[in-house]
């Protein structure tokens, strides 16, 4: 009776019985999938520790400021302004890396940028697809995380850390990357006055961001959350990375007219006002209104780039729609081209789409859910049947929509 032999690990030493999986190599040595786990871990570590790169960036040209743009109107509607402002920002900061040290005595310095706007107007995507064209590590944060920063939130740092987790741990590329920081608006401290006391609902936020947007060096922790004494931290240093913040600054129009109103007295003011569009108050935003807001000084100096986002109106949500190359409408086109079948919207659905998204306030945001929820059924059905084509009609969407609000209720 021949013995059935047994394969082993070569690094563990335990039989292919015992493990999910048995990998053999060219002259019959074996690893477990448990040994090539833990060594991706253990390489994973060691590329944080020692800053291992293995591509050098900066191979590919760089966009000019109007590829940018015209790269970003292929997925995001309007916003000329923001878009024109981010364009040249990077643009800029792109340049500086590539800046040769020369004893002109002059160094550009970093512009990190301030997106102010409405929740859902495109300020992350905008950030994404830029990032995205450069091909460079991007990872989005949000500032509530770090309210209470010091008490029961992460630390600061570990905005960096997811950073360099997009950058598979890859210091060099990380310290080029984008970090997008989300509701920045959050952490302005209450009222206008400085407080005597440690704000540690913001000030203490702002003040602990200070370090990083100037670029210095700090101390990662590569996974994330708190600091502890006994834990690998992994140096980054921040001058390269771009910050973009973004917040909705809600009210922030009244402090926008406070100050204009404040301005406009005397010979002419009369018109002046009459000239200021009451309606989009926004677009006359300037960095003492984010003083006023709350933002402490040194953190608005450290944002040198403000730009601020439109409003979205209907005609917007309607381009929102269907233009951007990856539109929820041609999104849902692919999901049912992959079974085969053609699906088309007449006109007029697309239109009560967007009415019903106006109609609940919801933005851009909305014009998903609402997507999502009148195509739920005929995803379920569609695969298992014989048609392919599926045509959506207003009616069907008002019966949908109708459908979910008797279940609502
Ligand atoms: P914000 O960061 O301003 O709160 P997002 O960028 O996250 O908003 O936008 C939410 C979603 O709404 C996006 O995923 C996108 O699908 C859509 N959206 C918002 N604004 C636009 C726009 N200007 N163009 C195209 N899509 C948009």
């Amino acid at each position: 009776m021949t013995k059935k032999s047994t394969a082993r690990c070569g690094f563990c030493g335990r039989a292919d019985r015992d493990v999910s999986l048995m990998l053999t190599g060219l002259d019959g040595c074996c690893i477990c999938s448990e040994c090539v786990e833990q060594a991706w871990n253990v390489i994973q570590e060691h590329k944080a520790v020692s800053g291992f790169s293995p591509k050098p960036w900066g191979a590919r040209p760089l966009p000019k400021p109007m590829d940018i743009k015209e790269h970003l109107d292929q997925y995001v509607i309007g916003q000329d302004e923001a878009k024109k402002t981010l364009a040249v920002a990077v643009y800029n900061h792109y340049k500086r890396l590539t800046q040769k040290v020369e004893d002109d005595g002059v160094e550009l310095e970093k512009s990190n940028i301030i997106m102010v706007g409405s929740t859902g107007t495109g300020k992350t995507l905008l950030a994404r697809t830029i990032a995205k064209m450069l091909d460079v590590p991007f990872s989005i944060v949000d500032a509530t995380v770090f309210t209470e920063a010091g008490y029961v939130g992460e630390d600061v740092e570990s905005i960096l850390s997811r950073l360099l987790q997009a950058a598979d741990y890859d210091v060099a590329a990380a310290e080029r990357g984008i970090v997008f920081i989300d509701e920045i608006d959050k952490v302005a401290r209450k009222g206008d006055n400085p407080s005597i006391t440690r704000d540690v609902s913001g000030e203490g936020v702002q003040q602990a961001m200070l370090k990083l947007l100037e670029g210095s060096t700090v101390n990662v922790p590569p996974k994330g959350g708190r600091k502890h004494p006994d834990q690998d931290y992994v140096k980054i240093d921040t001058s390269n990375i771009l910050f973009i913040c973004g917040g909705a600054f809600d009210g922030i129009e009244r402090k926008i007219a406070q100050r204009l109103n404040t301005h406009v007295v005397g010979y002419n003011s009369v018109q002046n006002v009459k000239r200021i569009d009451q309606k989009d108050m926004m677009k006359y935003i300037q960095p003492q209104d984010l003083k006023s807001f709350g933002l402490i000084p040194e953190l608005i100096g450290r944002l040198p780039v403000l730009t601020h986002l439109d409003p979205l109106d209907r005609t917007a949500l309607r381009r929102i729609l269907t233009e951007p190359k990856n539109s929820l409408i041609r999104q849902q086109k692919k999901l049912f081209k992959m079974d085969d079948i053609e699906l088309t919207f007449e006109e007029d659905a697309l239109d009560y789409i967007v009415d019903k998204a106006v109609e609940f306030k919801l933005g851009a945001r909305g014009l998903r859910s609402i997507v999502e929820d009148v195509m739920q059924e005929a995803q379920f059905d569609a695969p298992s049947s014989e048609k392919k084509q599926i045509r959506i009609t207003k009616d069907y969407i008002m019966e949908r929509l109708a459908r979910s609000e008797r279940l609502a209720s």
